[in-house]
């Protein structure tokens, strides 16, 4: 319908209308307006209440609600009012107080409609533009009296531990990749080819830190130009779950759609919950669309993490997954020799080499043995730590650290080694490679466990304890003729030590 016909026809009953008929014909307009989805999301559940003249009283869920349509769409309602109603037509909410906050249910307070758009500054539209953001949160809520400071951009509380910062993330082979790509989404939130950024790795490689450093470096350079929200998987879960209770899932969701950089820690505690994924997916779906940051940690790979919908596995591929290795020798090294010197203690290099030999499979780990030297010599007032006294302090922690080994563990390292399907050596397969890395682990896993050769046969496909008997003895036999041989087995055993640390 042309524009001004549907104006003419909308006026022409505007005398004796009701609130309900008034809102109405808003609706229709904003409907003909907006996206659909939007216009349901946020126009459908509001309630014509009364109408003055031209004043159109609307009541809407919560303030929340009441700012987000001011923020979004002061226009739209603006000329919409003004077509049904005629000039000077204006809105005023009236807004359902949380139940929370009140004793009382069903508390309204009324806020007019404010008299201008919002406040969006030259230059703020000139980045916008630059940006491609389509709204501005600048200070208007401080240049418009009207407007009740609630859940704004601005306003989010990000979640970010401040010492996770990229100066006190040492860098080594283990995460260049992962390292530089997080810089690159400091610098360029969102408008880069890693969204989302999906770093995964074991327990204490730094996760945390790195996704972290990066919203810290957003908030640093920005400021609060970025909304920024860290949270753990464990943590939206529980958010989630309490919104549908309390029955403000909707808003829950919109809470979320608000954020420009979104951190989500540890994804791998989604498995299994499929409402939270569902929701998840929503989210996932409208921040990207919208060009929103989105950085996601697991203990694994995308591929990897169980019982998690195929649709978001297949989303956590658009952008760039990056893993967090082991740190090697030098690195570990490196970790240690700074965690001193911020803490003003020197140790003797072989104080560092013998912790970096000894924990090699969690940055965490290394820290906790550094950090346990520290508090001795600064508690007991020890000057200087020799490496015996360093030896004694940490012999506890080096105990624990230690891993029991498995034999799915040694199966799995020694297919590695060569190449193969660890499942070869559980089946019947008599290909000369396999058997040959099914006698190695065998072997590896009567010397290197606690395992009966009952067990050990159990592990390989249920093989009787005469054949893992036999495989033992090859190797060992084989072991005393080639020192080739023995150069392989000694570089396996390396492998699985290093592993199980
Ligand atoms: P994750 O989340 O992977 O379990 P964290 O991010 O919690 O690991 O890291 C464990 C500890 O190790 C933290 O104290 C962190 O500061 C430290 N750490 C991890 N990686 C590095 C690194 N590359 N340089 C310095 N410290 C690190
Ligand atoms: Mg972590």
């Amino acid at each position: 319908m042309v524009e001004a016909e549907k104006s003419q026809r909308n006026s022409l009953s505007t005398e004796n209308l009701s609130a309900a008929e008034a809102w109405a014909s808003c609706l229709e307009i904003i409907r003909d307006n907006i996206n659909y989805q939007k216009y349901k999301s946020w126009f459908h559940p509001i309630k014509p209440v009364a109408l003055d003249q031209k004043t159109l009283t609307i009541q809407v869920p919560s303030q929340f609600w009441y700012e987000w349509l001011e923020e979004h769409y002061y226009n739209i309602m603006r000329s919409t009012i003004t077509k049904i109603l005629g000039e000077g037509a204006r809105f005023e909410y009236s807004i359902v107080l949380e139940k929370a906050e009140q004793e009382h249910q069903d508390l309204a307070v009324r806020m007019p409609q404010r008299s201008s758009p919002p406040v969006q500054n030259s230059s703020d539209q000139n980045e916008q533009v630059q940006n491609g953001y389509d709204t501005s949160y600048s200070a208007d809520s401080i240049r418009n009296p009207f407007v009740i400071p609630g859940i704004k951009k601005s306003k989010i509380e990000p979640n970010l531990n401040e010492n996770y910062v990229f100066s006190q993330f040492i860098e080594g082979d283990c995460n260049r990749l992962a390292r530089s790509a997080a810089i690159a989404i400091a610098e360029n939130p969102g408008k880069n080819s890693f969204n989302p950024f999906f770093v995964y790795g074991g327990v204490g490689l730094g996760k945390t830190h790195l996704v972290q450093s990066i919203g810290n470096k957003i908030r640093q350079d920005y400021g609060d130009k970025f909304s920024i929200l860290y949270i753990s998987s464990d943590q939206f879960t529980n958010e989630f779950v309490h919104s549908i209770r309390n029955n403000r899932a909707r808003e829950f969701s919109m809470f979320y759609r608000n954020i420009d950089v979104l951190i989500v820690d540890d994804i791998q505690f989604f498995s299994g919950k499929e409402k939270t994924q569902e929701e998840f997916f929503h989210i996932f779906n409208a921040l990207h669309q919208d060009g929103k940051q989105i950085i996601l940690t697991s203990d694994r790979a995308p591929k990897d993490v169980p019982d998690i919908e195929e649709r978001l596995i297949s989303r956590f591929n658009w952008g760039l997954s990056a893993d967090l290795q082991i740190p090697d020798y030098e690195t570990r090294y490196a970790i240690l020799e700074k965690k001193s010197l911020e803490n003003g203690i020197e140790f003797d290099g072989e104080i560092f080499e013998f912790i970096a030999h000894n924990f090699k499979s969690s940055i965490r780990d290394l820290q906790g043995a550094i950090i346990k030297l520290l508090a001795t010599a600064s508690l007991q007032k020890i000057d200087n730590i020799d490496l015996p006294m360093a030896k004694r302090i940490l012999k506890d922690l080096i105990k624990e650290t230690k891993k029991h080994i498995s034999i799915d563990d040694i199966q799995r390292l020694v297919c590695d080694y060569f190449g193969i399907d660890p499942n070869k050596v559980r089946e019947k397969t008599r290909k000369q490679e396999v058997v040959e890395a099914r006698q190695i682990a065998m072997y590896l896993s009567k010397t290197m466990t606690k395992s009966s050769l009952k067990t050990i046969g159990l592990h390989f496909g249920g093989r009787d304890h005469s054949t893992v008997i036999h495989a033992i003895s090859s190797v060992e036999d084989r072991l005393e003729t080639s020192p080739k041989f023995d150069q392989v087995i000694k570089d396996i055993q390396q492998r699985v030590e290093l592993a199980s640390m």
